[in-house]
């Protein structure tokens, strides 16, 4: 059996000890004569696996106690809407930075029920750069401030969080979760899909202060209603279960290879090798600001569509797939998760060098 490199940006690669213990344990789980697939959310063997999630999680991240890690379904896409509903109930105003166009769908779903603002955006330069904040652009009335911490198409990310004086401040963390340590006592709110670092597709965690829960407006659907979520310990329904046992068997692998520092200390050495080169490169070119860039995602071009297409078709062809950037932008994109280990940014380096002396 070969397997790829898959730089996919989501569903992406998930660590091959992780896959293998799955397999292992596909029919009979621990002993109890089921798969994780087929057993009820509430036996014994499933609470102890969402628990040690979520113990784990708190754990690895270093979450204070007075937050909340809630395990969810529909998606980062599904937050953009639970958001202003369970938080933009003060003054109903919300200060978004548009960063691209995850951090603009949130904000057009704010805009649906209140003040939701655009305070800064970096679309004169398609989005390859993180404006530059301070804290008198923000509404201090404002119930909360929205980034984007790491963007997935654009390959750009907060290397600093930012100051918003006393208004809450929400990331939508989905492409850079659990790939270095981040101070979550910084933040109201983070919440991110599962399936860019975590697990496989369909979970969607979301950490918030306890006291910012409790103040959804009326008109909230209970399954978005955080407070109901965390009042049940996320069992108010059946949650992803099978997705949230991967991710528990994945944080098991980050806390036995060193847990965030080493994380980080690999996408560090991961991202260095790829940015290096394409710095060297008469080729290629990454598209993002350099002291902006991403240690996940990685987009570059030669600057010829056609050129592009006929790299991304010999790249499959040695085994380095989805390597086809976002289709708003062209061009490629290496997502570098953290199960992306640095042999296959290498096998990435040493084809590009490859192809760049076959090519010009
Ligand atoms: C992938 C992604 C999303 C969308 O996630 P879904 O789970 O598909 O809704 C949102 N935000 C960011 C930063 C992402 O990378």
């Amino acid at each position: 059996m070969a397997r790829v490199y898959n730089f996919s940006a989501g569903p992406s690669m998930l660590p091959e000890e992780v896959l293998k213990t799955a397999a292992a344990e596909m029919l009979d789980y621990h002993g109890c004569g089921q798969s994780v697939m087929e057993m009820s959310h509430r036996s014994k063997e499933f609470d102890e696996i969402i628990k040690s999630a979520e113990a784990l999680l708190r754990e690895l991240m270093n979450i204070p106690e007075n937050y909340k890690v809630l395990f969810l379904q529909g998606g980062a896409s599904t937050q953009f809407a639970a958001i202003p509903l369970n938080f933009m109930n003060g003054s109903g105003k919300a200060d978004y930075v548009i960063t691209g166009n995850w951090a603009n769908k949130a904000f057009q779903e704010a805009q649906l029920y209140g003040d939701a603002k655009a305070v800064a955006s970096s679309k004169d330069k398609t989005y390859s750069y993180i404006p530059k904040l301070s804290r008198d652009m923000f509404r201090q009335d404002a119930d909360y401030a929205y980034i984007c911490m790491n963007n997935t198409i654009y390959g750009t990310v907060y290397h600093e969080i930012p100051d918003t004086g006393d208004v809450e401040l929400f990331a939508d963390i989905s492409s850079c979760f659990l790939s270095e340590p981040l101070d979550v006592s910084r933040f109201g709110l983070v919440y991110g899909g599962a399936q860019k670092n975590i697990a496989p597709a369909g979970l969607t965690i979301v950490i918030v202060r306890e006291d910012l829960l409790g103040k959804a407006r009326d008109i909230t659907p209970s399954m978005l209603n955080y407070k109901i979520h965390a009042d049940a310990d996320s069992l108010y329904n059946t949650p992803p279960c099978y997705t949230i046992y991967i991710c528990k068997l994945v944080l098991e692998w980050l806390k036995s290879i060193g847990g965030l520092e080493e994380i980080s200390r690999r996408n560090h050495a991961k991202a260095k090798l790829l940015y290096d080169f394409l710095d060297e490169s008469k080729l290629f070119r990454g598209t993002a600001a350099p002291e902006d860039r991403s240690l996940m995602n990685v987009p570059f071009v030669t600057g010829d569509a056609d050129l592009d297409a006929k790299f991304v078709k010999e790249a499959k062809e040695h085994g380095l797939v989805n390597l086809k950037g976002h289709r708003s932008v062209g061009g490629m994109r290496a997502s570098i998760y953290n199960a992306m280990p640095i042999e296959g940014v290498q096998a990435l380096v040493d084809f590009m060098k490859q192809f760049e002396s076959e090519n010009s």
